[in-house]
């Protein structure tokens, strides 16, 4: 498995982009950095865009990625999410007022997008490769992915408060090399990232030590960093040290990959 780190960040400044993975060059996983990131003809390989949730600095580039694409590609490009997701995406962005509605044109027959609905907790198979969407908390309905090929699992965990579900499955995943794991704001800020549901550095710790499982080292690449408070963030994430966990900031840019 091959993902490449197109942004990883919570909010954008020069330099830093918001969230967007390609993995093995076709499955966008969130869409807050592919028309900023990927050229015309990276962007035409994508068949599909598995969306997390709705929030706006996971989604906005399906607008200008359709706009790039449509004429160009012999196929509709899969938007994959869960039901609500996928409703606020067509409600309020491809609604023909905010941008125009790509499941319709250039034509019905053969759109630009089609949507399809994923259900909590249902395994589904996309270019050799098996997700399982787990919910977790976020003001809007929001999936963690299990992501596998046959010789490995990467877990995304998605922007998230405090949870437990996915640690118990992650427990029982046998060939778990690598989270993905957010942490938004510093430890000072602690109110605020439970208000709105994300993790500080200590907070972060404290959601890994829910697995039990320490009999070898997994990644861990925090991301969803605000870049405001990025080096206060780094300071706090260093001191930061959880057994059986190799703990590491994602770089944005870089080429993660497990044989
Ligand atoms: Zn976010
Ligand atoms: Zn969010």
């Amino acid at each position: 498995m091959e993902i490449r780190i197109l942004g990883c960040y919570g909010n954008q400044l020069p330099g830093y982009k918001t969230t967007g993975f390609v993995i093995n060059k076709a499955i966008a996983l969130d869409a807050g950095s592919l028309t900023s990131s990927l050229d015309l003809d990276e962007q035409l390989m994508l068949d599909a865009v598995l969306l997390t949730h709705s929030h706006i600095d996971h989604i906005k580039d399906l607008g200008f990625l359709g706009d790039n694409i449509i004429g160009r590609k012999g196929n509709p490009v899969s938007i994959i999410g869960e039901r609500r997701t996928l409703k606020a995406v067509a409600d309020h962005y491809f609604n023909n007022s905010l941008w125009p509605d790509f499941t319709q044109i250039p034509t019905k027959e053969n759109p630009v997008y089609v949507y399809r609905e994923i259900e909590n907790k249902k395994e589904f198979e996309l270019f050799g490769l098996t997700f399982l969407p787990v919910q977790v908390p976020h003001p809007v309905f929001t999936f963690s992915y299990f992501i596998r090929d046959h010789k490995s699992t990467l877990l995304h965990v998605s922007d998230t408060g405090e949870t437990e579900e996915v640690w118990a499955l992650a427990d029982k995943e046998p060939n778990l090399k690598a989270i993905f794991l957010e942490t938004s704001f510093p430890n000072e800020m602690k109110g605020l990232a439970q208000a709105s549901k994300h993790l500080t550095p200590e907070m972060m710790a404290e959601e890994l030590k829910k697995m039990k499982k320490r009999d070898y080292k997994i990644d861990v690449y925090i991301y969803h960093m605000k870049p405001i408070y990025e080096d206060k963030l780094k300071e706090e994430i260093a001191r930061i040290e959880v057994e059986g966990f190799e703990i590491k900031v994602m770089q944005q840019g870089d080429v993660i990959r497990y044989v």
